[in-house]
């Protein structure tokens, strides 16, 4: 067996030979080095992973996440806060050495992207927020960093100082277009203030030259037509193009089945559920998500006991951690058809290799035809 990327010998905390535990491993033909070449020099980035090769051998993950906490200062019809079985924990809050130590290793791996954002919660409704902001950015080698917000709390810390802390991408999710809708799916009497939140994010965001990648994502009734033809929409456009605003239609998550067509915006259906499922989860090859107290969860979008696979403050590398032999044995349980069974009907669950599937032969070439066409007047 070839040996690729063979670390030194292992100690208590470093994770074994990944040759040896990554059953799955891929060895790449001079076809796909070929095509991973023009993929690269297409895209002008010869670090992107562009195929099931790429993405299978990968010895570090792509993210590092940390769980802020597990408060949430909103009531959403559509989501399991609050609901019996969404999370058991206790109410809580990230531990600062448990951040420190995953900043720690986070940094000394390498150009890293990092998210600050709950699993179910605010990240707002932490007054920390900011201040751990700066210190994850204090790290060089965190390039970037982003959060998700409901954006109800913004004007407690303020525009600028949100825009400024070194935050590089946020995604405002709430309901835009009406007070009862908003109430209605938010569960909070709070929508003049996220309106005036949202709107002075915008502008202050502009102002500063955008220092911020800053998207909507909208969950309201339909017809769309009632926000897309509001002057709210008008006014957001002045500040934010309709590029970055996305409305969730039909893909919606029944996390854990614990929700009903009711509780969904007006028109609404759940996301059907993928048929086959022999890659694992996407998610397990994408980021390392920490919770608060340090468990590592292969899984960043429900809060699953059954994906719990020890502790951060366990591991001296990132890559120990992503290769811990829970880990591996997950990934590898999974090709061999045991999947967790957590992720049995997960709605939210996508295939591995959807992640790479746009640099696939059919879908680049489609795309150098319309560029092609777009210069020659053709379209
Ligand atoms: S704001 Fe997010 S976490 Fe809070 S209830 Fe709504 S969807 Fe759930
Ligand atoms: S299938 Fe669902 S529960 Fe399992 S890892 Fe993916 S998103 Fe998480």
């Amino acid at each position: 067996m070839t040996k690729i990327n063979k670390r030194k010998a292992p100690t208590a905390h470093l994770a074994p030979d990944i040759t040896e535990t990554r059953k799955f491993r891929r060895q790449r033909t001079i076809s796909s080095w070929i095509w991973r070449f023009i993929v690269h020099a297409l895209h002008r980035d010869f670090s992107l992973q562009v195929d099931e090769i790429d993405l299978l051998n990968q010895d570090r993950p792509n993210a590092v996440g940390c769980e802020i906490t597990n408060v949430c200062n909103a009531d959403c019809s559509f989501c399991v806060y609050g609901k019996k079985g969404g999370d058991e924990r206790k109410k809580s809050k990230l531990d600062m050495e448990v951040l420190r130590h995953t900043l720690k290793l986070a940094d000394q791996t390498g150009d890293m992207h990092f998210t600050l954002s709950p699993i179910l919660g605010e990240v707002s409704a932490d007054k920390r927020w900011l201040d751990m902001v700066k210190e994850i950015r204090s790290h060089s080698n965190i390039k970037t960093l982003s959060c998700y917000t409901n954006a109800i709390l913004l004007d407690r810390f303020g525009s600028e100082d949100i825009l400024t802390s070194g935050i590089t991408s946020m995604t405002i999710s709430t309901a835009l277009g009406s007070k009862d809708q908003y109430e209605r799916l938010y569960g909070v009497e709070k929508y003049e203030t996220v309106v005036e939140n949202i709107l002075d994010l915008l502008r202050t965001n502009v102002a500063l030259g955008k220092p911020v990648n800053l998207e909507i994502q909208l969950r309201i009734d339909k017809p769309f037509s009632n926000f897309l033809d509001s002057d709210l929409y008008g006014e957001i456009l002045k500040y934010l193009p309709a590029e970055k605003i996305y409305i969730l239609d039909d893909a919606w998550e029944n996390s854990k089945g614990l929700l009903n067509i009711e509780n969904l915006p007006t028109g609404h259906k759940f996301r059907a559920p993928h048929v086959t499922r022999d890659q694992p989860c996407s998610v397990m090859f994408r980021k390392l998500e920490v919770l608060m107290d340090g468990t590592i969860q292969a899984c960043a979008c429900r809060v699953e006991p059954e994906l719990w696979l020890g502790n951060i403050k366990d591991h001296d590398t990132i890559e120990s951690a992503w290769h811990s032999p829970q880990y591996e044995k997950l990934r590898n349980d999974w090709f061999d058809g045991k999947m967790p069974k957590c992720c049995e009907t997960c709605t939210h669950y996508m295939p591995a290799n959807d992640l790479v599937k746009k640099y696939q032969p059919a879908p680049v070439m489609k795309k150098i035809g319309r560029k092609l066409a777009r210069l020659s007047g053709l379209q």
